[in-house]
């Protein structure tokens, strides 16, 4: 016998993730494909926070960018085209100790998805959102996509798209209970991985939209978004997101927004010469749905049988 006493408590080091801990296969993206970049911040973060990952989920729709739990070593739900959203608001209500991420692409959750996505915002459960929009259906070899710009040929409009394209960024912040509203791009990962930072450490539904590259189907697109320096402006605030001296020097052009100013990034957002990059809207009072579905967490089949047969009683006749 080695004569542990009983008083003695053993100090062992807590659990690290690594960032391999979080890694998971070989990501079928395109080379050059925006998404690398959205999954190598995601993972930094996951390990910064060192989020269990038993206890954290990544939901996604159909879509290039949907493939995106199967590169993380989380618990995943690769789900239906559109249908992110009330997945993730299941898991969310039953399980709110679980971290719940969405990870959505432009046809996925603007045209197909949208009716859930203005309600997951309305809803505002706790949980952080990235919509990666590319402007074009990549996964099915480019058709346009609600969000495709005005003259964008595909397969579906070979002589050029004709409407005007929605934007994410404006349609979210006029739904009513927008809580969090930020705009980043692929290609400046500093300024993308505060922003999904700051997401994560909002309480309600974070909604970030990422400009992301699609050099297969957008090539142009890319070059001119990435190359045209005075379209980028960053979004300085103290209460906004804040990069290091030496990457907000990158940007040309700055304008100081106060994020809880609603008109203002409403009309920030409606600005189709500049693209703001940074948080538009944040609202920590907003009404979170979760709250107010864990009262009757934690019961026992019983007490489950006895409160859907109380709540079936009310129709008899
Ligand atoms: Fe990425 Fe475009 Fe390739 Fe899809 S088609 S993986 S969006 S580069």
């Amino acid at each position: 016998m080695y004569g542990l006493k009983s008083d003695v408590a053993l100090d062992l080091p807590s659990k690290y993730y690594s960032l391999e801990g979080y890694e998971k296969g070989v990501a079928r993206w395109c080379p050059g494909c925006g998404d690398h970049a959205v999954l190598t911040n995601m993972q930094k973060l996951l390990r910064e926070k060192q989020l269990d990952p038993a206890k954290t989920v990544f939901v996604s729709g159909i879509g290039c960018s949907s493939r995106f739990p199967h590169y993380m070593n989380t618990y995943g739900f690769h789900g239906l085209h559109g249908r992110a959203f009330p997945v993730a608001e299941g898991v969310k209500f039953r399980r709110p100790d679980l971290d719940v991420f969405v990870v959505t692409g432009d046809g996925d959750c603007c045209s197909i998805g949208a009716g859930a996505w203005i309600h997951a915002i309305r809803y505002n459960m706790n949980m952080t959102v990235l919509l990666l929009n590319n402007e074009i259906y990549g996964l099915t070899k480019k058709q346009a996509s609600p969000t495709s710009r005005i003259g964008t040929v595909s397969n579906t409009t070979p002589d050029g798209s004709i409407l005007p394209p929605l934007s994410p960024v404006q349609t979210t912040l006029g739904v009513a209970n927008a809580s969090f509203v930020a705009q980043t791009a692929d290609w400046n990962p500093a300024h993308m991985y505060e922003t999904i930072k700051a997401a994560y450490e909002h309480k309600g539904f974070s909604f970030v939209h990422i400009i992301q590259r699609c050099p297969i189907f957008q090539g142009a697109l890319v070059d001119e978004q990435v190359s045209n320096k005075d379209a980028m402006v960053y979004l300085e605030n103290e209460n906004g997101i804040t990069v290091s001296e030496e990457i907000a020097k990158t940007f040309k052009n700055k304008f100081n927004h106060n994020p809880s100013d609603l008109s203002e990034a409403r009309n920030l957002a409606m600005d189709t010469e500049k693209v703001h990059m940074g948080l538009f809207y944040q609202d920590k009072n907003a009404p979170c749905y979760d709250d107010y579905g864990a009262s009757n967490l934690g019961y026992t089949v019983e007490q489950k049988e006895e409160a859907l047969n109380k709540e079936l009683d009310k129709y008899a006749i």
